[in-house]
């Protein structure tokens, strides 16, 4: 109302345009882009204020744009400015270069889980050997050249390295999406758009910046990347661009060349960042279920089988609510079902069920080599996640108080509160641990008098009601919730 008022007062706010060889700069005022400068966090306004209070230009950028252009709140802010890192680390009392492809800064805010992270990038120059050339009087290539970065590119076009500087029309270029590719200045509030981002949000269009073939060329993750914003936004009615779109599936081979590590993180971007059933069925629909990363190839297999498709929706309800999710959760889920066939066969080769349940585990993990394995961390959490969920079903004795004071607990706990979801073991078993997890020791005492009384359970997997129709779960008490919060706590890195 009042934004309509001002504009008939003002008449229409006029939009500044400079075409540039980049593309055509488009200073876009407030009353027309319409973004709340509320939704922008402190720690990024504080970023920009410090950067531009130095002398130097600088925005917010990226995803965070493209989200508050939606009116949604973005979870996390990138920052481009015309800083070198080096200069860009000076600024700040906690700030960290990371990154040799890309070099960047962290600036960091705050400690322990509440910490946020800014990441501040350096415009880059466009990438190509006549910009390079072209930009090579500007001082701030000049000052990467004497650190001997410059562009490197292999032979099929994938970058290498590309910490070449450069002015801001030719960082807006090396974006991947349009909408992507805006900068905001929360100071004066203008959003500057060389790439027509602002109409392609508008119209709920996923397009890549260029030719689409020679972008995902020059680095195949925004394959990932195409599949990944358009599972987020499709909910909003975005739609990926038939030119970007189209050539992705021929394109899936590229992915060979970059390394594990890399695709074993977008995996997880696509399967935690609030979207994975949507990612999957992205997927599906691009033809791009199989190849990307073997794990994934699981996931996308599974995604119909009840277990893998219940810790899907667990995951995306979790950081909707944003509750912490860990990886080892959901891949201790995506491969429970080789365990437990590995665990039931050696059961009825009578190995005793610990060790059969063991063994299994190290088969599924030499199965999957380079896939989990030497993820130190993240295989021994899943491991535990596994190896707890016999020990759930012995109640006798001192085992749950143990098992309660275990650093993992929770995460073993929500596990079997999947399984029971599913009809894998009695409802009525995840039930009492989540009792005994808040009761105090006279009650605990109690339940496990109880449950004596009840029909003894040996661990075996054969005590999973496979057979069983799903049952509805009782809905929880917010206390149960918070006390039995099982991915909650999971700190665990990839690494
Ligand atoms: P999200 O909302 O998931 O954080 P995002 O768009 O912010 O999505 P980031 O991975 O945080 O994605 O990257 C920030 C910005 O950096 C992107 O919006 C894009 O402009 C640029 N970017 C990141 N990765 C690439 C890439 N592989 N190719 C080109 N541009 C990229
Ligand atoms: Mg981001």
């Amino acid at each position: 109302m009042i934004k309509k008022f001002i504009q008939k007062i003002l008449g229409k706010p006029q939009t500044a345009t400079l075409t540039t060889y980049f593309g055509k700069r488009v200073e876009i005022p407030p009353a027309v882009h319409g973004i709340d400068p509320s939704l922008v966090d402190d720690r990024a306004l504080n970023v920009v204020r410090t950067l531009q209070d130095a002398g130097y230009e600088a925005y917010v950028v990226g995803g965070a744009v493209r989200d508050l252009l939606l009116g949604l709140r973005p979870k996390d802010f990138d920052v481009a400015t015309d800083a070198t890192p080096e200069e860009v680390k000076s600024l700040f009392r906690r700030a960290f270069i990371i990154g040799r492809r890309f070099r960047i800064v962290h600036v960091v805010y705050g400690r322990g889980r509440e910490h946020e992270v800014i990441e501040v990038s350096t415009f880059r120059a466009h990438l190509d050997n006549r910009a390079a050339e072209q930009v090579s009087g500007n001082e701030k290539t000049s000052k990467s050249d004497l650190a001997g970065m410059t562009h490197a590119v292999d032979s099929s076009g994938r970058v290498l390295r590309d910490n070449v500087w450069g002015p801001q029309d030719e960082d807006a270029t090396r974006r991947d999406f349009t909408v992507n590719a805006m900068y905001y200045d929360p100071e004066s509030q203008y959003l500057v758009d060389y790439h027509g981002g602002m109409q392609d949000a508008k119209k709920k269009i996923l397009r890549m910046i260029g030719d689409p073939v020679d972008r995902y060329r020059e680095d195949p993750v925004r394959i990932i990347r195409a599949v990944r914003f358009a599972a987020k936004l499709s909910p909003l009615g975005f739609n990926l661009e038939a030119k970007t779109g189209k050539p992705l599936a021929t394109m899936l081979r590229l992915l060979a060349d970059v390394p594990q590590s890399r695709l074993f993180d977008e995996m997880l971007k696509l399967l935690q960042t609030g979207h994975a059933l949507a990612s999957v069925a992205q997927l599906q629909q691009l033809g791009l279920h199989k190849g990307i990363y073997p794990l994934l190839d699981v996931v996308v297999e599974r995604v119909d089988t009840p277990f893998v498709k219940a810790a899907l929706i667990d995951t995306d309800r979790r950081v909707g609510e944003e509750k912490p999710v860990a990886p080892s959760f959901l891949l201790a889920c995506v491969l429970w079902a080789d365990v437990r066939l590995g665990w039931e066969q050696r059961l009825s080769n009578r190995v005793p069920p610990f060790p059969a349940l063991q063994e299994a585990i190290d088969e599924v993990f030499d199965a999957r080599i380079g896939d989990v394995s030497g993820r130190g961390k993240l295989a021994a959490d899943m491991r535990e996640i596994w190896m707890m969920q016999p020990r759930f079903e012995k109640r006798v004795g001192s085992t749950p108080f143990s098992l309660v004071e275990q650093a993992r607990f929770r995460a073993g706990f929500d596990f079997l509160r999947l399984r029971a979801e599913v009809g894998e073991v009695e409802l009525t078993l995840a039930d009492w641990w989540q009792e005994f997890s808040t009761a105090d020791d006279v009650v605990r005492e109690d339940l496990i008098q109880q449950a004596k009384s009840e029909k003894p359970n040996a661990p075996h997997a054969g005590s999973v009601k496979a057979r069983r129709a799903p049952r509805k779960r009782k809905p929880t008490t917010q206390a149960g919730e918070t006390k039995t919060d099982s991915q909650a706590g999971n700190s665990d890195g990839h690494n």
